[in-house]
This record gives C-alpha cells, structure tokens and sequence, in this order.
C-alpha cells in the first residue's frame, strides 16, 4: 500500500481551526474586543452591520502593530502574549494562543489598518481566505481597525446556519455587555446598521452597570467585596426583591474575565435562599480576582469555564459574603437561625399588605346565552350511545354536550381544581386550568384575525423600563403584539409605553407578560409569524389564566363551563392536555356490578 498521510494546506487547517473559534458572529465580535483590550486600548467602537452577517467592524485607540507584525498576526500560532508554555500559568491577557486573527481570516474578508505611536505610516492589509491579497502604507490614528466582512463566504453550510438577525444580534450584543462590564474604565461603543446601541464612557464599576441596564438598576445594587489570601471579590447583587424568573443578570468574571459556572451559581443561589420566590433568580455582577496560577483557562478556545485550584473555599466565600452584604444592607431578615425557612412569606411579599384576593380572569361581559342555540353549530343534541367509558379516549365535541344548557346546569367545584357538572348521560369532570388556557387561546386567536377585540384603553400609560437588548427583542415583535391588542405607543431608549390592552388582560399581568415574553424569545425566534404569534398567545394566557387553587364561584363556574363548549378544539388545552373527562351512567352502572 502506498503512503497515504499528507499534511493539510494551513488555509485549510486554518478553516478547520475557525471551526472552534468562530461559531458565530458573536465570537468574532469577541475576539476582536479581547485583542482590542489586550493591545491597552481606553477607547474602543464596534460597529455592526446585518447583525455581523455583513460586517463586523471592531476600532481600537490601542497599541497597533508594525508593518511586520500586521502581516504575522493572521498566522497561525502568531501570538504576542505568550512565549513559553511555562507562561501558560501566568496569563494577564484575554489572548495567548495566537490562533483568533488566522481563523478569522480563513473564513472572511478581513481588512486591517492598523499604525503605531512611533511611526507615521500605518499598515493596510486585505487579506482573504487567508491569502493577502494586498498591503499598502495608509494614513490612520495609532491603534487598530479590523474589519471581518461576508463571514462564512467559503463556508455555505455554517452561513445558512445561522439565525435570524434578532438572535444574532442578541448574542453579539451579550458579548459586548460581558466585554464592557469586565472593563468599565475603558469607553466602548456600539452601532448596529448605523445606529447607536451603546454608549458607554469610562466609569466606575456602579455607573457602568446602570449605563447597561437603565437608571433603575442603581437603587437596586447591594455592594460586595471582600478579600482573603485566595481570593479578592468585589462587585453588586441584585436586592431581592427584584430577583425575575428569568435569567438574565447573572455575571461571573474571574480576573476580568467572563466565566460561566453553575457552582459558583449555586453558592449565590443558597446565600438568596429563603429571600426570593419560588422559581426566581438573583441577579449578580461579581468579580473574583485569584491568582492567575491558581487557575486553568487552558481550556477550549471559546469555552467559558473555568477550573480553580480551590474551588469549595471560593464558593463558602463566595455565599457567605453575599449572605453577610444582604444582611448589612437590611435585605435578609435578622434571625433566620432556628426557623423552617420554607415557613416564611417569600421576602418580596413580606412589606406588602395583603390585597384582596387575587382577581379570577374571566370575561364577564360575555354571555353565552345572547345567541340562539341553533345558531351554534357546535352545540349539538345529546346522544344516546355516548356510553363508553372515556377516562382514556379522546372525546370530541360532537359527542358530548352539555345538559340543561337553556336553564341552568349544576356545577360543582372539587379542591378548587375541578369543576363537576351533570350532563344528560352522566357527569362531565373539566380541569379548570386547561379549560381556561383553551378558552383564552381561541378567544386571543380569533382577535389576530377578527377585528373585534374589545380594548381598553389605560387611564394612565404604562411604562415598563428594559435594558437595550430586551427592548431590542420586543421591537422585534411588535407587530404580533399588537395584533392581539397590546397598545403600544413609544419605545423610548430604555422603556416601552402602552396605551391599551384587550379587556382580556389584567393590567397588572403586563409586566410578568413582558418579562415572560422576553424570557422565551430570548434563545429563538419562531421563523414565521404564525409560529411567533401562537407563542406569543400561548405566553400570554400562561400568565392569566386561571390556575388551579383558584375559587370560582358558580357564576364563573358557569361562564368556564359555557365557554369551553363553544370552543372549536374544546377536549384539549393549547399545551396538549386533555381539559375535560366524562363518566357515563353505564360507567357508575358498572362500578356497582
Ligand atoms: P492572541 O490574541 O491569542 O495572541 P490573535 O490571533 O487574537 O491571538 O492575535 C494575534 C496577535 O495579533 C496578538 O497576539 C497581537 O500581538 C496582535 N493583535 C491582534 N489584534 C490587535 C490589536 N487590536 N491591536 C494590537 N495588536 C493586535
Ligand atoms: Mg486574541
């Protein structure tokens, strides 16, 4: 046999290597911003265009490289930051391996300006698919500009891969928030499409927050720090009154680094415990400085976990300081020593008198009873062979009805969970919570496509804060929103203002909505809007439904039961489950057999 082994061209090992590193527009946004820091820039812009699709612009005010190193960089293993491998357990930088500037430019354009302090010419180099393709002197400041266009312009398959531009905006926006926190005397901005997303000047760690997040957040930072032999910590929790059910806020940085890690998680989730809700989440900025021996960041190129060598002392510190600062600042109550902590009124509850009791959504300016029968096609006779046991079929509207719908049907509620009532051939059980997710599913359906939504309109608008990517993401999908009769008046830089809202939704509900709304369009956006909006719906009535525990009075029993019945698909919720089960007198008949 003859040899087979050859080696690869470096522009395909260097495609091969892009792979790991660039899964995204998002990375080479990262990237560029590290190499912008590494190079001790105090000002750095980002410019994105098509959600980095199109371009990917990142200048910087730093270092800059020589003529000879602005070609060198984009080799493979072309580093700076490190020499030897006993560096290795000695890293300031973002970067060392040398491996982000040869990767980029094996799968883009890439076109560098680049000069330093003591030269008068700069560098312009273009180079593509890893070839240079040109170099000439240029005129520019000191510092660097990178930009990466037509990412993935040899690669179709991870082209066609990637996302919507909502999706990837949001990553390369979370990128840049992580960037920015992890250094907040350095001034960043960001344009997506020429507009301006960010502007962020040198600050103080406090201010670089609240610039993030709005001017809201400020009230809400309780202040850590602590030092100790192994590790210095210092940074904000969220109060936790303001924890959310989503996960947004939570932020790791080990040595100004950002690093996900769900045991340090954990430490900061038992220091809240007992002080948030059931189902929420503390928010955190925390910075953990260790010595960089005593870390292993070695590891997979834009992998964003870490191994400590200590790493259950830094967790005790770690909830034991956030315990403490919470405790100082008044949030946690003062002896929490010998009681059962599952017996306490979840903090956020504790200061609020306690309102009347929830109000039970349901429509009561419908009446079932306006229209005759006969012109309900769905309400049909009762049939004498609807005899079968059905606890396990699917039953179909057509085959049950309701007794006595002219008069007046018995109903009954069980553990506040179940409505009970007669029909002519036995009983008819209907869980009131799936019951109700039907009714409202079809209800809100019908006003996408019908214009007969009832709206109200808010005495007062609403005005909900966001931070920038949120409100990014509602932008996004205003138009299935309305639809269904949100009102939305203004977006404003940091808030949304509503004006009106279907008679269907609680204006209290709005804000768990929103929150929600954000929650699941976070990760993905529905490709088409048909798909967008019944998300949408089904998030909506998640959150006024009536739920199980609820007490209903006969009325609304009534009302539940009625309106299931007129519903098209009434045997089963929008989220699969069955609403409803029937026993026949044959079924008791046989019980006593
Ligand atoms: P690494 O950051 O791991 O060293 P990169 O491929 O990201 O590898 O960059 C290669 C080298 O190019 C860096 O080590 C640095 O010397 C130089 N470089 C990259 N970006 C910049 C920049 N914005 N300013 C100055 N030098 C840069
Ligand atoms: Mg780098």
């Amino acid at each position: 046999m003859p040899d087979i082994i050859q080696l690869l061209p470096d522009h395909v090992a260097n495609q091969i290597a892009a792979g790991e590193v660039v899964q995204r527009p998002a990375s080479v946004v990262k990237e560029l911003l590290e190499n912008a820091i590494d190079a001790k820039a105090t000002d750095i812009k980002l410019l994105v265009k098509d959600a980095g699709k199109a371009l990917i612009q990142v200048m910087d005010n730093g270092s800059g490289m020589s003529a000879t190193d602005a070609r060198l960089c984009f080799e493979r293993h072309a580093t700076s930051k490190i020499k030897s491998a006993d560096d290795l357990f000695n890293i300031h930088t973002k970067g060392f391996r040398g491996e982000a500037l040869a990767s980029i430019a094996a799968i883009a354009h890439v076109e560098l300006k680049t000069r330093i302090e003591a030269d008068e010419l700069g560098t312009f180099i273009l180079i593509e698919g890893s070839e240079i393709t040109e170099q000439s002197f240029v005129n520019t400041p000191k510092g660097t500009s990178i930009s990466v266009k037509n990412l993935f312009y040899n690669i179709p398959a991870r082209r066609n891969f990637l996302k919507s531009t909502t999706v990837e905006i949001r990553h390369i926006i979370d990128e840049f928030i992580r960037v920015a926190l992890a250094h907040s005397s350095i001034s960043f901005s960001m344009y997506h499409n020429d507009q301006e997303v960010y502007h962020l000047p040198s600050a103080n760690l406090r201010q670089r927050i609240v610039a993030l997040f709005g001017s809201k957040t400020n009230e809400k930072l309780v202040p850590i720090t602590e030092n100790t032999d192994i590790l210095n910590l210092i940074g904000f929790v969220i109060k936790p009154e303001f924890a959310k059910k989503k996960r947004g806020e939570q932020f790791f940085f080990v040595n100004n680094r950002f690093i996900k890690s769900s045991y340090l998680n954990h430490a900061i989730t038992s220091a809240f415990e007992g002080l948030i809700a059931d189902g929420c989440l503390p928010s955190f900025y925390l910075y953990l400085e260790v010595p960089p021996q005593s870390i292993d960041i070695n590891i997979h190129p834009t992998k964003t976990e870490i191994k400590f060598d200590n790493d259950q002392s830094i967790y005790a510190i770690l909830r034991s300081t956030v315990k403490h600062s919470l405790g100082q600042f008044n949030i946690a109550p003062l002896l929490d020593f010998e009681r059962d902590a599952s017996l306490d009124t979840p903090y956020q509850f504790k200061n609020k008198p306690i309102s009347k009791e929830p109000p039970i959504e349901v429509d009561r300016n419908f009446n079932p009873f306006k229209e005759t029968l006969s012109s309900k096609p769905n309400r049909i006779e009762i049939k004498e062979h609807l005899n079968f046991i059905s606890f396990e079929s699917e039953i179909s509207q057509q085959e049950l009805a309701i007794e006595e719908v002219v008069t007046k049907h018995k109903t009954f509620q069980l553990q506040s969970k179940y409505i009970l009532s007669s029909i002519k051939s036995g009983i008819v059980l209907i869980n009131q919570q799936y019951a109700h997710e039907r009714i409202l599913y079809e209800e809100l359906f019908k006003s996408t496509s019908l214009s007969n939504l009832t709206i109200q309109k808010l005495l007062i608008p609403l005005k909900i804060n966001f931070n920038t990517p949120d409100l990014a993401l509602l932008k996004s999908i205003t138009n299935e929103i309305s639809q269904l009769g949100i009102e939305i008046a203004e977006f404003t830089k940091d808030s949304i203002v509503i004006s009106g809202i279907p008679v269907l939704i609680d204006e209290n509900k709005l804000n768990s909505i929103f929150d929600s709304l954000i929650h699941a369009f976070q990760n993905e956006i529905p490709t088409d809007s048909y798909s967008t909006t019944d998300l949408i719906i089904k998030i909506i009535l998640k959150n006024i439904s009536i739920k199980t525990g609820s007490k209903l009075t006969e009325k609304e029993q009534d009302e539940l039961v009625n309106h299931l019945f007129d519903c098209k698909e009434p045997s089963i919720s929008p989220f699969g489950k069955k609403t409803f089960v029937t026993l026949s007198l044959n079924d008791f008949d046989s019980f006593f057999n």
